[in-house]
């Protein structure tokens, strides 16, 4: 094996280069996984443009990206599971283990939680968009035929949308809408579809979305900046939504939640805001007695999302837009950045 890798290192704002570095060594409980396949996240988008992803600021350069599939090609001493060779995707958050939070089953809130491809810690740390990642054995999850490259690289972004839906309890025989038509608004839509919501309806500004959503199960699509958006949310509901997804990270979307939200209804909180602030009609709260929750990455979902997605019940495929080889990263990302004709762009590192 090479001792060096070529990998996609972002150095600055809209800087971003394909560098040669060396293939990290073996340490004790990891593996190594020769990358095959890595989504473009909204995340990485950020760190792109502008440097930071909600509070995470850029501080060093560091590999992009933590949607992955690969195969394990090296096995630390002792390590039997996954086996040498299988073909896996990678939980990109490593939890301690050991904490509070880790301990009582809520480790997506782990006090040590390390993120690939994330400004979260400092330095930051490295991500998948390389030809080799190290990992922990633990955060490999085999995948079998059914699953491609190119699917087994969306779990990740899958996974966020379980673990929103799970936040919000049960969608069953409820009317849901989901704000915001990116990929993880597609994805919640495709999830609450599976989960058994009944009306499913988007809202997003961009029509090309609205007709994404369509396609991928939604009954109906609104655009959020026409006058008459309530009036049409409330034709279709009468009282408003039960569950609203909002996926967006948009302020608008959020403070237009509170008004097509139902008495009673619960508004779970997906997307990452650029802004620190967002002011919303708080008193909504108590009157309408409406719960606000948030649903930060992903809790031990990644089995459910694999049987989901391996039983055909979802189909991940269409989300898929563009697919470019790893030496064409500065260019995918800018892809990725201009949304228009695209939902998900991943990296070929074959
Ligand atoms: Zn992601
Ligand atoms: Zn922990």
């Amino acid at each position: 094996m090479s001792k060096t890798m070529l990998a996609a290192v972002l150095h600055g704002i809209k800087d971003l280069r394909v560098d040669e570095l060396p293939v990290p060594g073996l340490e004790p409980g990891k593996v190594l996984v020769r990358v095959r396949r890595g989504g473009i996240c909204g995340s990485d988008v950020h760190y792109f443009e502008e440097g930071r992803f909600g509070s995470f600021a850029v501080t060093a350069p560091f590999v992009l990206g933590h949607e992955v599939t690969g195969e394990v090609v090296a096995l630390a001493d002792g390590v039997s599971q996954p086996a040498l060779g299988e073909r896996v995707v990678v939980n990109p958050s490593r939890q301690c283990g050991q904490c509070d939070y880790c301990r009582s089953g809520r480790g997506n809130l782990c006090r040590n939680v390390r993120m690939l491809g994330s400004a979260s810690t400092k330095p930051p740390t490295h991500g998948g968009f390389s030809e080799y990642l190290l990992v922990g054995a633990d955060q490999c999850f085999p995948v079998p035929p059914q699953i491609d490259d190119g699917v087994g690289a969306m779990i990740e972004p899958f996974a966020v949308a379980l673990h929103a839906l799970k936040r919000a309890g049960s969608v069953v025989g409820k009317p849901v809408i989901v704000t915001g038509g990116g990929p993880i608004g597609l994805l919640t839509v495709i999830v609450a579809r599976a989960c058994g919501a009944t009306t499913i309806a988007v809202s997003d500004p961009v029509a090309e979305r609205r007709q994404m959503a369509l396609q991928v199960g939604a009954d109906s699509a609104f655009d959020p900046t026409e006058a008459s958006f309530k009036e049409q949310v409330t034709a279709l509901t009468g009282d408003g939504f039960e569950v609203l997804f909002e996926a967006s990270g948009a302020a608008p979307a959020l403070r237009q939640a509170f008004e097509v939200v139902r008495r009673g209804g619960t508004l779970v909180q997906i997307g990452v805001y650029s802004a620190p602030e967002v002011s919303v009609p708080v008193n909504q709260l108590l009157v309408r007695e409406l719960q606000v929750i948030g649903s930060f990455r992903y809790g031990p979902v990644w089995e459910e999302a694999i049987r989901l997605v391996a039983s055909g019940r979802v189909n991940l495929q269409p989300l898929i837009s563009r697919v470019l080889p790893l030496n064409q990263a500065p260019a995918a990302l800018a892809l990725a950045c201009a949304k228009a004709g695209v939902v998900k762009v991943q990296l070929d590192l074959l």
